[in-house]
């Protein structure tokens, strides 16, 4: 086969064209998304021994994406020294070949995977964590061969089952933030029943899970959006309490009046747990907000992330403040389980065709989607 048609899977399982398409990003055209990503023609990605090549079926839009589109704050290009990025940490697929030591796929499996990439051989990989190894890293950000081409290269360790219930495009929608809220929120956090829960973005690709984890442990998930607009999507998937973050001034510093409104709606109760991925704009109020004792768990920093926060609010009241990064893969099985067993929903919004790619990352970017976006590749439709 010379080259590959998109939406359609081949009848010969594991037949391969030398050249596939990709959405590519180049150190010359990095900025925003609309013009760093452009559709070329490369190579099929060679596997090693512990090694699998996917047909991506779909795959699922990431603010990461729009990290390497912009080469800021690093560009990637920089740190994995390919001549070009193929970006992508989500999808579905068809595993097609398998290196000579996978023993637990098969070509013709359907599968998602997950973004983990880390050396399986250190003792922290097989001991501690593997999120703990030093040659840890993102599949699809800070290593190429990602998943918005029509094939994938990752290691066996990251496939998962594929719910059966879930089409293509939502099976591709929800594993790097799910398992990234899961870990958070399960494993660093320590959520409780009864815990009251304050969930920045709320409707984003986080939140719309953290949420959901919240009703399925038992807490109270206090949603905050930007508009209202958004409200019934953060209630229908769990928030107990809803603000509306476009009526307080939360980037002139800790904001004591947001601190007042979530007593209001609590009777008078402050968040055990504080799910934060906004940064500089919302942290400063996060570390204030958070109950005595309690943890301001924290994975990213959408709107900048050199922090400023007063210190006597965390070490008078006692406070934690947890890093977290995605997840490992025990974890990754265990909350993709909840999915099989149809306890947690991926909130998949909108579905672009491959041409579309770079467009949907630019909505990202520019904060004009809710929920999940999904690109369909070999599924047909594209
Ligand atoms: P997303 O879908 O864009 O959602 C983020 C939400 O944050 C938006 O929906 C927006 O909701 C809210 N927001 C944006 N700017 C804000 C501001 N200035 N103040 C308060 N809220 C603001 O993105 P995501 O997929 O949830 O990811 C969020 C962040 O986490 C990104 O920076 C991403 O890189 C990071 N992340 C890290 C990991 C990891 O493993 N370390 C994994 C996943 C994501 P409203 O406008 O409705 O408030």
């Amino acid at each position: 086969m010379k080259r590959l048609e998109l939406g359609i899977v081949p009848g010969a399982i594991g037949e391969l064209p030398e050249r596939m398409q990709a959405v590519v990003i180049r150190r010359e055209r990095e900025g925003d998304p609309r013009t760093a990503m452009q559709i070329e023609d490369v190579p099929v990605p060679e596997i090693g021994a512990s090694e699998v090549l996917v047909l991506t079926m779909a795959a699922g839009v990431n603010f990461n994406g729009v990290w390497a589109a912009r080469g800021k704050p690093v560009s990637v290009l920089k740190l994995t020294g390919e001549p070009y990025h193929i970006a992508g940490s989500d999808a579905s697929g068809i595993v097609w070949k398998v290196g000579a030591e996978v023993r637990r796929w098969k070509p013709g499996d359907h599968v998602v995977l997950h973004c983990n990439q880390s050396c399986g051989q250190c003792g922290e990989c097989n001991g501690l964590d593997p999120m703990a190894c030093e040659q840890q890293k993102i599949w699809g950000y800070e290593t190429s061969w990602g998943s918005f081409a029509q094939f994938t290269k990752v290691q066996a360790q990251q496939l998962l089952p594929k719910p059966a219930h879930l089409s293509w495009e939502e099976a591709a929608s929800y594993g790097l933030t799910y398992f990234t809220a899961y870990r958070m929120l399960v494993d660093q956090a320590l959520m409780k029943p009864g815990d009251n829960v304050l969930v920045w973005g709320a409707a984003g690709g986080l939140g719309v899970i953290a949420i959901q984890l919240c009703r399925l442990i038992g807490a109270n998930a206090i949603a905050v959006i930007g508009s209202m607009a958004k409200e019934p999507l953060v209630r229908e998937f769990g928030a107990v309490h809803v603000i509306d973050r476009s009526r307080f001034d939360l980037a002139a510093g800790p904001s004591k009046e947001f601190g007042k409104e979530i007593r209001r709606l609590t009777g008078g109760r402050d968040p055990d747990v504080v799910f934060e991925h906004v940064g500089r704009e919302t942290f400063p109020t996060s570390v204030l907000v958070c109950k005595k004792f309690g943890t301001v768990v924290i994975c990213g920093a959408t709107s900048g992330y050199e922090l400023n926060f007063d210190v006597r609010y965390l070490w008078m009241r006692q406070k934690t403040i947890a890093g977290s990064h995605f997840a490992n893969a025990h974890q990754c099985e265990r909350a993709n389980r909840l999915v099989l067993e149809g306890k947690i929903k991926p909130v998949l919004d909108k579905v672009f065709p491959f041409a579309r790619t770079a467009e949907a990352h630019q909505l990202m970017a520019d904060n004009h989607h809710k929920g999940k976006m999904a690109i369909r590749i070999q599924a047909s439709g594209s």
